[in-house]
Order: structure tokens, then C-alpha cells, then sequence
């Protein structure tokens, strides 16, 4: 389908269709999966837009057509992970230069920031986003980058997306925004004044959970030139058939988001309401602090639901965890399977423990991933693993 009509259409179109048309030799419907490392050329650099695989693939362009459609992006661009894709972003830095980031995120971007660039002199602060003033006190003259993450993992908690994007702005740094926890069907930050938008496409884009991937859409014609460049020079690309799969999940993102979404809100207000269940972090409950925020700037409150027992201690918590039969115990989020993740020892061990207390994350909060099996089927396993404290 032709980009101009297309840019019209809902976000469920665009999901099915944006950034393939049926293979034009073949009239294949699906994208193939084009598993070559080069392409003929008919005269010394005359091709057909394609040279070496690490460069461009077919498959690959597709996905990143699709995914640039869904984020109201002009460009996508797809890594082979979502940290290769936040690496790439961080190399554009240089040494002296500061990063202003989230104190509640994905602990592996804490790990890559502190761990692997600071040592090159890049140094970096995590601070609370939900305080707009706190974020204001730690830009200094050498930020050049200001990361974001809302909803925040694993609290949940939103942050004011269009407050913080102009932050960056007057400051002159560039504002990223991980949208992996919403998925662009809930929320598409650069319509709020990002810069660059960040997925783990291995989470919702994917759904699947049988696909490691990242992307970075961007409008900005100087940022795609940047990060094109490092994936030419650094080639943190992904395979084509890791693109195809990736490809297969979009299309469907927009009903499972709906189904996540559903069930997320039934088992946080059950959870809200059960006698073992001290706090309960989700977006969707009108008690929780972000709720008014979520509601301006996302389209559903996502399937991550936090909470924490009456029983606040980790035998109790670890017993629960040890108990469930739908949900797996297991890293990552946002397959069609519900998974239950303890953030102290799994997701966010590479955050140290004193820097997690004073990010408010307890040892004993226990992170639901909500999928989308039937919701009373997962709401009678959270029961029976409760009894057990
Ligand atoms: C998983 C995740 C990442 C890292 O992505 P990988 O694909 O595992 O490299 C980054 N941000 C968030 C919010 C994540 O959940």
C-alpha cells in the first residue's frame, strides 16, 4: 500500500500493512525472508539499492518501515538488540558529556551506562522523573542527553513525556524516550516532542517471546544520518529471519495490546482488592499516583502490573513466585504468555541495592508481565499461589 494513504489510516492498519507491499518478482504476499549477505550489481556501483547485508536488507527495510509508520516516525532503524540500540545512541556522545536518565528503568541501560560508558568518560545520573524539579537540579552545562522511561520499569510509573521533552529541548540535549513498556499503540513519544524513540522490539513488537531485537525511529534527518553511519561501522544488525519474526508480531500488536491491556486491569483491581496484597503499581487504577498522567498521554495502560504482599518479606515473596502454574517465573515481558518477575534478583540485579532502596524499588516487589491468556484462568493461579503465604 502506498506510504500517503496509508499515513491516514488507524494504527491497526498501518501495524498489518505499513513498510511491505507483495514481493514484486514473486507477488509473495509475505515479506520474504531474504537470507543473503550481498546483492548483484549490474556495473560497478549500479544496484538496486541494496549493497551488503550489513548495510541494508530487504527484510530488515520492511520491518523498520513498519515500525518508523507506528511511532509517526519518518525513519526506523533496527538493531540486534534493544541495548545495541541504546548503545548506538549513547556512541554519538563523547567523553565529558553527561546523561540525565531515569532512577527506575530497565537495568541493563543503568549497567551499559554506568558500566561500559563511564569508563570512557561519559557519566550519567539517575534521578526520579516523576519530580520535574529533581530533573531540572541534575541537567548540567554537559548534558547532552536526557533518557526516559514511562511507564518506568518496574514501578510503572509515568512521567510527563511533553514536560520532559521540552526540558531537554531549552537545554539543548536530545530526549529518548524507551517506549517499550507501552508499545506505540498506547503511546508514541516523539507526538509529545521526543527526539528518538527506543524499542526491545524481543517485548510487545515482537510478542512472542522468540525474538531478540531493538529499533530507534526518529524524525530527525541528523540523528538517522548518525546512527545509519554506526550501523554501517559497528553492525549491530539483526538477521532477516529475526526481522521476519519481528514482522509478524506487529501485525498483531494492536488486538494484543488490547487483550494486555484488559486483562492487566482486571487482575490489578483483583489484586487491589485481595486480603495477601499490601500496594499494587498500575497506571490503569484511578488510586495510583500517574493515573490522570497516563490517561493525557497514552491510549491504554499497558499489560505490566507491581505489587508488593500485607506480608512484606522475601520468604513470603519467594513463595509466591515458587507457587504459579500459568504464570512462568522468568525474565522479560510483553509475550502472549504471562510471565512473574522478581526485579531484585533478575531484571535488576546490576542495579546495586543501596541505588534500588533509594529508587523506592523493594526486594520483595513481585513484576507481573500479563498476557493474554483467559483472565480467569490467570487470576484463579495468582489465588492459589497467594494462599500459599
Ligand atoms: C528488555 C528491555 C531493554 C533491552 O532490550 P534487549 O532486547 O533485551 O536488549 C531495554 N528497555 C526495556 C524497557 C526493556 O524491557
Amino acid at each position: 500500500m502506498k506510504s500517503e494513504s496509508l499515513n491516514k489510516m488507524g494504527l491497526g492498519t498501518k501495524a498489518v500493512h505499513a513498510g511491505q507491499a507483495p514481493d514484486p518478482t514473486t507477488g509473495a504476499v509475505m515479506t520474504p525472508i531474504y537470507q543473503t549477505s550481498t546483492y548483484a550489481q549490474s556495473a560497478p556501483g549500479v544496484h538496486k539499492g541494496h549493497e551488503y547485508a550489513r548495510v541494508t536488507n530487504p527484510t530488515r527495510s520492511a520491518l523498520e518501515g513498519n515500525l518508523a509508520a507506528l511511532e509517526s516516525a519518518k525513519y526506523g532503524m533496527c538493531f540486534s538488540s534493544g541495548v545495541a540500540a541504546t548503545d548506538a545512541i549513547v556512541r554519538c556522545l563523547r567523553p565529558g558529556d553527561h546523561i540525565v536518565a531515569s532512577n527506575d528503568l530497565y537495568g541493563g541501560t543503568y549497567r551499559l551506562m554506568r558500566q561500559v560508558f563511564g569508563p570512557f568518560g561519559i557519566t550519567s545520573d539517575f534521578v526520579d522523573m516523576s519530580d520535574l524539579d529533581v530533573v531540572k537540579k541534575a541537567m548540567k552545562p554537559n548534558t547532552k542527553l536526557l533518557w526516559i522511561e514511562t511507564p518506568t520499569n518496574p514501578l510503572v510509573r509515568v512521567v510527563d513525556l511533553q514536560a520532559l521533552c521540552a526540558m531537554a529541548r531549552t537545554h539543548g540535549a536530545t530526549s529518548a524516550v524507551d517506549n517499550t513498556f507501552a508499545s506505540p499503540i498506547l503511546q508514541r513519544p516523539l507526538e509529545w516532542g521526543a527526539d528518538l524513540v527506543v524499542h526491545s522490539t524481543t517485548k510487545y513488537l515482537g510478542g512472542h517471546s522468540d525474538v531478540v531485537g531493538g529499533a530507534v525511529c526518529t524524525n530527525s534527518d541528523e540523528w538517522h544520518e548518525k546512527l545509519r553511519f554506526l550501523i554501517k561501522s559497528s553492525g549491530a544488525v539483526p538477521g532477516p529471519m529475526d526481522c521476519f519474526l519481528t514482522l509478524r508480531g506487529t501485525k498483531t500488536l494492536q488486538i494484543r495490546m488490547e487483550r494486555h491491556c484488559h486483562n492487566a486491569q482486571v487482575i490489578a483491581e483483583h489484586l487491589e482488592n485481595h486480603p495477601k496484597v499490601g500496594k499494587v503499581y498500575y497506571p490503569g487504577l484511578p488510586s495510583f499516583a500517574g493515573h490522570e498522567l497516563a490517561k493525557k498521554q497514552m491510549d491504554g495502560f499497558g499489560g505490566m502490573v507491581s505489587f508488593l504482599l500485607k506480608n512484606d518479606n522475601i520468604e513470603a515473596a519467594t513463595r509466591v513466585m515458587s507457587s504459579t502454574h500459568v504464570f512462568t517465573l522468568a525474565e522479560s515481558l510483553g509475550g502472549v504468555e504471562s510471565l512473574m518477575n522478581h526485579p531484585a534478583t533478575m531484571t535488576h540485579a546490576s542495579i546495586p541495592a543501596a541505588e534500588r532502596k533509594a529508587a523506592g524499588l523493594s526486594d520483595t516487589l513481585i513484576r507481573l508481565s500479563v498476557g493474554i491468556e483467559d483472565v480467569k484462568d490467570l487470576i484463579a493461579d495468582l489465588d492459589q499461589a497467594l494462599e500459599k503465604v
